[in-house]
């Protein structure tokens, strides 16, 4: 009888550090508008401010990482549903 070792089931983990801030970054200046639950004009205040940010490609990468800490409030300009969609994207294999 062979017996053969399972594949490995763990994945590589991602170390991604949140980004150095300044505390001048948008959200920290009217910090409820990136929590916007149904405001719509909440909302679009949110990633209009995260679009002029300095940091948005780490913000995003880290909020990407980190799923359970970024749960909830738009993070690098997407909402909780645009990261979810955006990590199923990134894991699918590729065609
Ligand atoms: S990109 Fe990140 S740090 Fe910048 S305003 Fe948006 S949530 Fe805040």
């Amino acid at each position: 009888m062979i017996v053969t070792a399972p594949a490995p089931t763990t994945r590589p983990v991602l170390v991604v550090p949140y980004p150095p801030t300044t505390g001048t970054e948008p959200c920290r200046t009217d910090p409820e508008d990136w929590f916007p639950e149904k405001n719509p004009a909440a909302l679009a205040r949110a990633q209009l401010g995260c679009a002029e940010c300095p940091i948005r490609i780490a913000c995003l990468a880290w909020a990407l990482a980190h799923p359970r800490d970024a749960a909830h409030g738009v993070w690098g300009g997407l909402t909780p549903e645009d990261r979810t969609s955006l990590i199923a994207t990134l894991a699918a294999p590729a065609a």
